[in-house]
């Protein structure tokens, strides 16, 4: 069997998953996410791919987070003109996730070329647009989870739970050739045992090859059951002193946990009950895709669901879409959970509720996700004495506390343990999305526990016997 694996993106570093499978002169790609970055190299990268979209049999999607799936209407505006595979939650929320992604980047472009019409400097075209990302919606295809289904004569694929977000899989490649059978599986992104709401992570047997992320690679989290805790301590702190409880939490999947939580807590009467409000029409919108994909919860939130208890707080807390009525939350004095996006606190409701709370030292900005490096979260997670937000400066006054243990990811353990239960004849592992030096840590990890780990390079090609 002629097979290779090309390493288009999402290696040595952390966003723009994508993956070029190459069996027999049969072409899938998979994963198609955004680089992201600042706006030069978002462009520059973005727009280049290590493969012709119109030479390409079949796309699949791992799950819907940006950085997986973003670049598919730029890859389709290029001429693809297959079908998409992804699960049936992923394919309900990329509806959404790749609507949002195409109007940021029209505003942003908007915002750009209104400069360069001033400056007299040619106007520029979004990577992609509404429009594009429409047609992208209309070639996804969802297929359930553990069933085989066939992309081209010598490739089929089956997406196994990879219990990371809602509709988050692992595709299981197989490929057949000449009486010869090989299986590789894409771990990418991996989650962890005991996230709220999600399934644990399936796991598989007789794998030839295992493409893993690494994002954690070298680190440890804390257990995912003192979150819980840990929230409950802080808003009651926070509470008790007649302050606001701002949590800074990206739309998807984050939103949905402290949610979750937060109803456990009222009920269980750790937490006393205060007003609380989910601030983003996005994440409104995502917490509805959640009910409508019960059946891929796990069986503690699809029982609370037939129990009609409520899991996402749906007739306890406010949902907020409407402008007018976000904005009447900054006259509000009184005690209240604000939830709000965007999760790095670059853009979106979030800002409004910081620059209300943020000089005032009653109040608890709580920190729930990951913030990269030059944001505005990270700065509030470094506690800078001063941070700027919509350009004037504000004294960072308020309490920051910081959750570590929600993350989706799994840890340098987790990862571990995932691929020495992997049974069977693994011949080689692939580390991709992570940061050199969590790659490289997990690369020895793996190395020291017997098996043959590599890190590949951006754009290299390499076959698999
Ligand atoms: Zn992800
Ligand atoms: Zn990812």
């Amino acid at each position: 069997m002629t097979a290779t694996i090309t390493f288009c993106g999402g290696v040595r570093t952390v966003t723009g998953s994508s993956h070029l499978l190459e069996v027999e002169g049969e072409r899938i790609v998979i994963d198609c996410g955004l680089f992201q970055g600042h706006r030069e190299e978002f462009y520059k990268i973005n727009s280049h791919f290590c493969f012709n979209p119109v030479s390409i049999d079949a796309l699949v999607t791992s799950h819907s987070h940006i950085d997986h799936c973003g670049n598919l209407p730029n890859v389709v505006r290029n001429g693809y003109k297959g079908k998409i595979f992804v699960t049936k939650p992923t394919r309900d929320l990329m509806k959404l996730m790749l609507l949002d992604s195409a109007k940021i980047q029209e505003e942003d472009i908007k915002f750009v070329n209104k400069i360069n019409a001033r400056r007299g400097l040619p106007l520029r075209q979004p990577l992609y647009t509404i429009e594009d990302a429409t047609k992208a919606l209309k070639k996804l295809r969802a297929m359930d989870y553990r069933k085989k289904f066939k992309l081209t004569p010598h490739i089929s694929c089956a997406f196994y739970d990879a219990g990371h977000i809602l509709g988050s899989s692992i595709p299981l490649l197989e490929m057949r050739s000449h009486n010869q059978t090989m299986r590789m599986a894409y771990c990418v992104d991996l989650g962890r045992n005991g996230i709220p709401l999600l399934e644990d992570p399936d796991i598989l047997e007789n794998i030839d090859y295992l493409i893993i992320e690494s994002t954690y690679g070298g680190r440890a989290h804390e257990l995912i059951a003192d979150a819980k805790m840990q929230l409950a301590m802080t808003i009651n702190r926070t509470l008790e002193r007649g302050g606001k409880v701002i949590i800074p939490a990206f739309a998807l999947e984050r939103t949905q946990e402290v949610v979750y939580y937060l109803g456990q807590l009222i009920k269980e009467k750790i937490i006393t009950q205060v007003p609380i409000y989910v601030d983003s029409p996005l994440a409104c919108n995502i917490t509805d895709v959640f009910m409508e994909n019960s059946a891929s919860l796990d069986d503690e939130a699809k029982s609370l669901i037939r129990k009609k208890a409520d899991p996402f707080g749906l007739n306890s807390i406010r949902y907020i879409r409407d402008n007018e009525e976000s904005k009447k939350l900054n006259s509000d004095k009184q005690p209240m959970i604000i939830i709000s996006t965007s999760g790095m606190c670059e853009s979106g409701r979030i800002l409004h509720h910081l620059r209300n709370n943020i000089e005032d030292e009653r109040n608890t900005i709580v920190v729930v996700g990951y913030m990269a490096k030059n944001t505005l979260g990270k700065r509030i997670v470094e506690r800078h004495k001063r941070v700027k937000i919509f350009g004037e400066s504000f004294e960072l006054k308020a309490e920051v506390e910081v959750i570590n243990a929600f993350s989706a990811h799994a840890d340098k353990n987790e990862l571990l343990e995932y691929v020495l239960k992997t049974k069977g004849r693994l011949k080689k592992i692939f580390i991709v999305h992570g940061d050199m030096d969590q790659s490289e840590a997990l690369a020895l990890n793996l190395k020291n526990n017997g098996f043959n780990a590599y890190i590949p390079k951006k754009f290299e090609t390499v076959a698999l016997p």
